[in-house]
């Protein structure tokens, strides 16, 4: 802390309660002042609300039927016969869970079969699978980089990587969003000092919804001698004419890229994460690195057998990709033809819908809720104030008719709006 804004109490009655009582916290400040306008325009408790049977692109909340813009179940892999059978069959086998970590009795042979899979399909050496979607990220960069390192990164990547970029102690720069001649200004001028150089990006960028040039990374890495990951949270199982991902995207192997690191809540339908890269990375990732196998247990029975056989049918299956993609096309091309915003969304699964404004973001959210429409708004401080959207995760299975009601209520709501007072 800089010497100049220590808290210099002289005894203990100097101490305000902002720094004791979370109820005086800043952060529980916004929130109740979020909570009383949410309650002054009768709005409905729409956050953790329990859903009924799966949630894809319908869900049901409350007894009540909604289209559902809000889950990253995109190829309805979840709520899939056969994945949810091979989860089942995998519990009758092994159990509810594992028992321990993978390297003292806890590894099943479904961990491995995954590890192999995904190789296959990615062109990598080797892969590990692990418990967490956003642990694995946050620990396999917090593992990777130390003191004498430096880490540049995308500035829209995701909280799980900035949480892993803080863990490291590395010396950090974000460049301005897909600006490779930034990022190259910063290794031109930096690369000599450092001893590894970790460049992030990701695969779909999860608030924006479009695609890095990759192969342009690739290159800018090969000459600084710098490593680059990408978050395939987003693109594995969405872009790529077989849906397969950024290397299918754009026809490169993934050997060409040092991590490439997914998560399996979205189109994978269940839960954890994975990396994949050349076998010494995966063996220093998985007997030297806290949080990716080491002092945690494994991934369950459940989660790695539902893992694989999303894989499988993601593999035999590319027509559901193109389906979400078709879908994707049609919600842009229909909320620009009513003169909405869709920002820098293309060929993915993410379409944000321009608010910039909370208040606005909030009552528009919460009109489409009323009307059996899922759709949250994206605030600060996950996005700055002035980029505030409604974010729409599109589904393989919506339908066209689905998505035109949707965009005209957007319309037909934004004309009546109330003006915003800027409170938050
Ligand atoms: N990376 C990105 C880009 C994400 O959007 C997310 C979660 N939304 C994660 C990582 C973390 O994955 P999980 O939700 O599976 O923990």
């Amino acid at each position: 802390v800089a010497e100049s804004k220590r808290l210099t109490a002289r005894s203990l009655d100097d101490i305000p309660p902002a720094y004791f009582q979370f109820k005086d916290f800043p952060e529980y400040k916004e929130y109740t002042t979020m909570q009383w306008y949410c309650q002054k325009q009768s709005f409905p408790q729409s956050l953790f609300q329990p859903h009924a049977g799966a949630s894809d692109a319908n869900v049901t909340i409350h007894g009540r039927e909604f289209v559902n813009f809000s889950t990253y179940n995109y190829l309805a892999l979840g709520s899939d016969e056969r994945v949810k059978n091979a989860a089942i069959e995998a519990v009758r086998t092994f159990g509810a869970g594992t028992g321990s970590g993978r390297s003292i009795t806890g590894e099943i042979d479904l961990h491995s079969a995954f590890e192999r899979e995904i190789c296959d399909v990615l062109g990598t050496e080797d892969a590990v699978l692990s418990v967490g979607g956003y642990s694995t990220n946050a620990f396999t960069i917090g593992y990777l980089c130390r003191n004498q390192d430096l880490i540049l990164y995308d500035e829209l990547i995701h909280n799980s990587a900035l949480i892993g970029c803080k863990m490291t102690g590395s010396r950090r720069f974000s460049f301005p969003h897909n600006d490779y001649d930034a990022l190259t200004q910063l290794l031109d001028q930096h690369r000599g000092n450092f001893e590894r150089v970790l460049i992030l990006a990701e695969g779909v960028y999860s608030m924006d919804g479009d695609i890095p040039d990759v192969p342009k990374l690739v290159e800018i890495k090969d000459k600084y001698k710098a490593l680059l990951m990408v978050d395939e949270a987003h693109s594995m199982g969405v872009i790529g004419p077989r849906g397969l991902g950024v290397c299918d995207y754009f026809g490169i192997d993934g050997k060409q890229i040092d991590i490439l690191y997914g998560s399996l809540s979205k189109a994978f339908g269940t839960c954890g994460g994975y990396v994949a890269g050349p076998s010494p990375l995966i063996a220093i990732l998985k007997h030297y690195a806290p949080g990716v196998l080491l002092y945690g247990a494994s991934p369950t029975p459940a989660n790695a057998a539902a893992a694989l056989e999303s894989l499988r049918i993601m593999r035999e299956q590319p027509d559901r990709a193109r389906r979400l993609q078709d879908n994707a096309a049609y919600f842009i091309q229909q909320a620009q033809t009513a003169g909405l915003d869709t920002y820098r969304s293309k060929d993915s699964g993410v379409v944000p819908i321009m608010m910039r404004d909370s208040e606005l973001a909030l009552w528009l959210s919460m009109k489409l809720w009323e009307n059996g429409i899922c759709s949250y708004p994206m605030m600060h401080p996950i996005v700055p104030r002035d980029k505030t959207r409604l974010r729409f995760f599109i589904n393989v299975n919506h339908t066209h008719e689905q998505i035109n009601q949707t965009i005209d209520l957007i319309g037909d709501l934004l004309k009546v709006a109330p003006k915003s007072k800027g409170l938050f």
